[in-house]
C-alpha cells in the first residue's frame, strides 16, 4: 500500500514500529514520519482515506431480494448447492447474468464487515450507497415506502456507527440516499424524499441510476428534482447498471469482464452526455454530479462529442458553452485502475474552463487543477479476490494508480484519497 502519511488511530507515538514494522527503531524513516505525524495531528484531517464508491444491500433491502429467490426476472439472492454440497447464496442482478449470479455473503449486508474491510485497508470514511439495481424493479408505491424506509436505515447505520477518532466529530460512515426514481411516481413523492435525505444528518447526498422515471436523466419532468437537489445541496452519484446491449457481446462465456469493463462505463458516458445535451448544467449550475468508474469513455471523447454537436444543426446552439467545458462541473471517482487513466482524466478535467463561451484561458493542461474534482473509491464489496490475500488487488491498484499519477503533487494526491471528498461532503469534526 503506498505511504499516505499517519493513520489517526495509530497516532501514538510508541506504535510507530508497528506501524512500520520494516523500519528499524530511530531510524530517519521513523523521524520523519514522527514529523508527518505532528503535521497531521495539526491538521487532522489532511490526510485521511475516504472512500466515496463502496455499496451496501442493507438487511432490509437483502429481505427483499431473498424474498424474490423464485421471481422470473432480476433482482433476486437465491440458495443454490455447489460442487462440495454446501448452500451458498448467490446474487442475480443483471438481465442475461453471467456465471449464474455472484456469490454473495455478509459483506454486502453487515456494517461491522464493512468496517473490518475499511480497517484493513486503512479507509478511514467511507460514503456508503445502496448497490444497483436500487429500486428500478419495483412499482411506485413500493418504491416511495421503500425508499424513505431504506434512507432511515442508511442514517441509522452512518450515525451508530464509530468515529474517526475519539478527538472528531467525524464519524466513519457516511450515506447516499435513494430517490424512488421509477414510472408513475409523481414529483411531489420525489421532492419529499429529496427533503428527507437532506434532512438526514449523515446521508450527504443520493444514488442515481440512468433510467430516471423511464425517459433517462435528460426527462424534462425531472428538473424539478435536479433544483430542489441543487438546492439542498446534495451530491449526486451517477452509477449504471444496465450497460448496453448485450447483443454486442457475442456468443462466447467471457463472465462478467464485457458487461462490467465496457457496459456500465459506456452506460455512465451515454447518461451524462445526455445530461449535457439537455442543458442541464446551464439551468442548474450548481449541481454536483459524481460519476462512477471515472466518467466512463466521456473524458476520451469529449472532444468528439464536442465536434458533432458544433457541426449538428439540431444542438449546435443550444447550449452556452462548449460540451468540454460542461466536465468541469462534474465530480469523478477515481476507479480506473491505471496512473495513466487518472492522470489522461486529469488533463481533460483541468481544460475545461478554457471551453467556457468567450474564455481566453489557456488550454494547456493541468493535471493538478484536474486532480481535484477527483475522489478515491474501492466498489467494495465488489471485486474481491479469487484467492486469499491480505488486501484487495481493486483497492490496492487503485492507491497505487493515485500515488504514481505523473504531475501530481503529494498534496493533489493527498486530496484524491480524501481531502477532496471532505470539501465535496463537507465532512468536517
Ligand atoms: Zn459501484
Amino acid at each position: 500500500m503506498p505511504d499516505r502519511g499517519v493513520d489517526l488511530r495509530s497516532r501514538n507515538v510508541g506504535d510507530f514500529a508497528l506501524a512500520w514494522p520494516d523500519q528499524p527503531a530511530g531510524s530517519d524513516y521513523i523521524a520523519e514520519r514522527l514529523l508527518s505525524c505532528l503535521l497531521t495531528t495539526m491538521s487532522p484531517t489532511s490526510k485521511l482515506l475516504v472512500d466515496i464508491h463502496t455499496h451496501v444491500y442493507l438487511p432490509r433491502y437483502a429481505a427483499l431480494l431473498r424474498s424474490r429467490a423464485g421471481a422470473a426476472t432480476v433482482p433476486f439472492i437465491r440458495t443454490s448447492t455447489t460442487s462440495e454440497g454446501l448452500a451458498e447464496d448467490r446474487l442475480l442482478i443483471l438481465d442475461h447474468e453471467p456465471s449464474g449470479g455472484r456469490p454473495v455473503g455478509p459483506q454486502y449486508w453487515d456494517r461491522e464487515e464493512k468496517l473490518k474491510f475499511m480497517d484493513k485497508h486503512s479507509i478511514d470514511i467511507s460514503v456508503v450507497s445502496t448497490a444497483n439495481p436500487w429500486l428500478d424493479f419495483l412499482p411506485a408505491s413500493q418504491a416511495h415506502t421503500l425508499a424513505a424506509e431504506l434512507n432511515d436505515d442508511l442514517e441509522q447505520y452512518c450515525s451508530t456507527g464509530p468515529s474517526v477518532s475519539s478527538s472528531t466529530q467525524i464519524k466513519r460512515l457516511y450515506g447516499f440516499g435513494l430517490l424512488p426514481l421509477v414510472p408513475e411516481i409523481t414529483t411531489s413523492v420525489l421532492l419529499d424524499i429529496v427533503n428527507q435525505i437532506s434532512a438526514l444528518p449523515h446521508l450527504r447526498g443520493l444514488i442515481m441510476g440512468t433510467r430516471g422515471i423511464g425517459n433517462g436523466l435528460d426527462d424534462g419532468a425531472l428538473e424539478p428534482v435536479w433544483a430542489a437537489i441543487e438546492k439542498a445541496g446534495l451530491v449526486v452519484f451517477l452509477h449504471p447498471h444496465y450497460g448496453v446491449d448485450s447483443s454486442a457481446w457475442g456468443d462466447k462465456d467471457n463472465g462478467h469482464v464485457l458487461p462490467l469493463a465496457l457496459g456500465f462505463p459506456f452506460e455512465t458516458t451515454t447518461a451524462a452526455t445526455r445530461l449535457i445535451l439537455s442543458g442541464v448544467f446551464d439551468k442548474f449550475p450548481n449541481l454536483r454530479l459524481l460519476l462512477a468508474h471515472s466518467g466512463g469513455a466521456l473524458p476520451a471523447l469529449s472532444s468528439r462529442l464536442a465536434s458533432c454537436i458544433d457541426h449538428d444543426p439540431v444542438v449546435a446552439s443550444r447550449l452556452k458553452h462548449d460540451a468540454r467545458y460542461y466536465l468541469g462541473k462534474l465530480y469523478l471517482d477515481a476507479v480506473a485502475y491505471g496512473p495513466e487513466e487518472l492522470g489522461f482524466v486529469s488533463d481533460v478535467i483541468s481544460r475545461s474552463a478554457s471551453y467556457a463561451s468567450g474564455a481566453s484561458a489557456s488550454k494547456v493542461p493541468n493535471r493538478s487543477t484536474g486532480s481535484k474534482r477527483m475522489l478515491f473509491g474501492t466498489d467494495h464489496p465488489f471485486f474481491p479476490p479469487l484467492s486469499v490475500t491480505d488486501k484487495w488487488k481493486s483497492v490496492t491498484e487503485n492507491l497505487d494508480a493515485i500515488a504514481s499519477v505523473q504531475g501530481w503533487s503529494e498534496g493533489d494526491r493527498d486530496g484524491v484519497r480524501g481531502g477532496n471528498a471532505l470539501a465535496l461532503f463537507n465532512l468536517q469534526g
